[in-house]
């Protein structure tokens, strides 16, 4: 373009010269004077496809988008701006995007105009609106990211400030969306969500900006809504998915959990607002999804409580405040200790001793039982080492310890035992893991990467023993093809067998079924003789509870570990079995 200017004001003679140099050019040159158009290069002309002559005058200015036009004759004319970006419309009824140097020569004697070296860019201008396009719009759902939401919501929020008009927001987080992803693949949980875009896009005023916030939150943002207008529109989100979606083949029913924020005008901070809308989603959830919530302050101090929880918890694994404490559990027809089971205890500072009832929900929450789940099993397989390598243990011996739904989902459980079983020397015959049905079937589904990994480590030797077993709703068949050893039968059904026949029926039930199926059941906690009497009559192989033990740290525990250490009489009934077998 430079070159084109210097040429411009070269003398009369070299004019022939310059045009033709600047005709080659694919800049398109023009140059103005007081009639208009004075100067258009060939490339103009071929663009715009007129000759040269009929671009002269007001010929060039009948191209230029008429809502450009006061800017182009204000540069054309007094050569202000020096810059500027305007429309063509070319000879093929196409606009492009011209940008044009102005550069005022009107005192050079060899030019007397104004000058604009321009160039087409509107291939620039598409790639440069695809790329902002990419950067603020979800490339799965083509709605709105994070970003562009954001930024809506911001500059919504600093209308309302001035107009004092409402902004409300609805958090929507699709429930069980995981277990499809888990069971049917990524592939169908990208078309689920495409689908459920499609639907809440359906479900808002084309004025509401519907975003994809990550992984199955989606969130509506509307302005000048009322309350019960954003309750309005939250049923009919959930309404829109009330239909099955049609995915891989199959029917699907997917539920959301919808938190609303409604702000009735003035300033806030965006993050506020979607903190709240969290927090709201988070009771929805709570109060048994499929529902929506609205927030209330009330909300934002019970999960601040959680909140500080997690904090705490994850200050307080750095601090040594958690430690692992074990329960004896015994075989009922022997009387020996056969086993423990470790349960993480905390000791906090601030909270003095904390259930896990309390924190590992929380844990599971959000996220810190993968540290404390890594923790429990480092801990647990040292220890089972140590006494293994002081010759304390029994024979068999298994060390059991609680694997979470939500380690199991994140995958990996299997190379972290293999891991810690080869860092702390103990073989996998000595360990097994405790897992819910939950964990490893969803909605009758079987959850596909967790059972692999836990076939894996069974084909190694770590038993897995399935906990609160009669809670949950395993099917039969499900059983049949997992590698399950034990069942653990539940002790809100161990509770009652001594009196209630029903959970005696229960207890028994699940016992036999177990022996159906080649495992072993375990009655967890058994606080009375006359309980472990009855357990022993319906059918339990082995038990736990604070009749044995409570759960006590690693010095207490090796107490009982020594053969004939337990004070439990063995069975009467399996020592006579016994001694039979053994009669010549
Ligand atoms: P769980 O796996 O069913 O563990 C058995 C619970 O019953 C333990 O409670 C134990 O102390 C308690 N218990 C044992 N015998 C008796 C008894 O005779 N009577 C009564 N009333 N209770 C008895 P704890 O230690 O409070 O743990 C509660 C739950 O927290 C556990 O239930 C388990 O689900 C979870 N948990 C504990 N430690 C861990 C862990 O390391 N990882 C994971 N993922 N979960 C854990
Ligand atoms: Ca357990
Ligand atoms: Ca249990």
């Amino acid at each position: 373009m430079l070159l084109a200017w210097a040429l411009i004001g070269a003398t009369r003679r070299q004019t022939a010269h310059f045009r033709s140099l600047v005709s080659a050019s694919s800049d398109l040159v023009v140059v103005f004077g007081p009639e208009g158009c004075r100067y258009a290069s060939s490339s103009v002309s071929e663009m715009l496809g007129k000759p040269e002559a009929e671009l002269l005058g007001a010929g060039f200015e009948q191209h230029v988008h008429p809502d450009d036009l006061a800017t182009f004759r204000a540069a054309s004319l007094n050569g202000e701006p020096r810059e500027l970006r305007f429309r063509l419309t070319n000879r093929f009824g196409e606009e492009r995007h011209i940008e044009a140097v102005v550069t005022d020569l009107r005192r050079d004697r060899h030019v007397r105009g104004i000058v604009l070296n321009t160039r087409d860019v509107t291939e620039r201008i598409a790639l440069e609106e695809e790329l902002t396009r990419q950067a603020f719009h979800d490339s799965l759902t083509g709605l709105a990211n994070r970003a562009l939401f954001r930024d809506r919501l911001d500059h919504a929020l600093a209308r309302s400030v001035r107009t004092a008009e409402s902004v409300s927001l609805l958090l929507a987080d699709l429930d069980g969306f995981k277990a499809v992803n888990d069971s049917l693949g990524h592939g169908a949980g990208d078309e689920l969500l495409r689908h459920v875009a499609r639907r809440f896009i359906e479900a808002v005023r084309p004025t509401d900006t519907v975003a994809r916030l990550g992984g199955d939150e989606f969130c509506v943002l509307m302005e000048g809504t009322d309350q019960d207008r954003a309750e309005i529109v939250a049923r009919r989100l959930l309404d829109t998915l009330a239909d099955p979606i049609r995915v891989a083949d199959r029917e699907l029913q997917i539920g959301a959990s919808i938190g609303v924020v409604v702000h009735m005008g003035g300033a806030a901070s965006s993050e506020d607002l979607l903190r709240h809308a969290d927090v709201a989603m988070y009771a929805a959830k709570e109060g048994g999804r499929g529902r929506f919530e609205v927030f209330r302050y009330e909300m934002a101090r019970e999960l601040g409580q959680l909140l500080g929880l997690e904090h705490e918890m994850r200050q307080g694994l750095l601090q040594g405040e958690f430690s692992v404490h074990y329960q004896p559990e015994v075989d009922l027809g022997s009387g020996n200790v056969v086993g423990v089971e470790a349960l993480l205890r905390w000791s906090s500072p601030t909270r003095g001793s904390v259930s896990p009832a309390e924190f590992i929900p929380v844990a599971e929450s959000s996220g810190v039982i993968m540290q404390l789940g890594e923790f429990v099993l480092e801990s647990a397989c040292g220890q089972a080492a140590a006494w293994r390598r002081a010759a304390l243990l029994p024979s068999p011996f298994r060390m059991w310890v609680n694997v979470s739904a939500k380690q199991l989902s994140m995958g990996g459980i299997c190379q972290q035992v293999r891991r810690v079983l080869a860092d702390t020397g103990l073989p996998a015959e000595c360990l097994g893991l405790e897992v819910t049905e939950t964990a490893i079937v969803t909605g009758g589904q079987p959850l596909e990467r967790a059972q692999a990994e836990l076939r894996d480590l069974h084909g190694d030797g770590v038993q897995i023993a399935i906990d609160d077993f009669g809670t949950g709703f395993t099917s039969l068949g499900q059983l049949r093809r997992f590698p399950v050893d034990v069942l653990k039968v539940d002790r809100s059904f161990v509770q009652g067998i001594e009196h209630d026949p029903k959970d005696a029926a229960i207890t028994a039930n699940l016992a036999s079924l177990a022996h159906a199926l080649g495992l072993k059941a375990v009655a967890e906690g058994i606080e009375s003789k006359g309980q472990l009497a009855s357990a022993r009559k319906l059918g339990c192989d082995l038990a736990q509870g604070f009749l044995f033990a409570r759960p006590a740290p690693a010095e207490e525990v090796v107490a009982y570990l020594r053969p004939g250490a337990s004070s439990i009489p063995p069975d009467e009934h399996a020592r006579d079995e016994r001694a039979a077998a053994t009669r010549p």
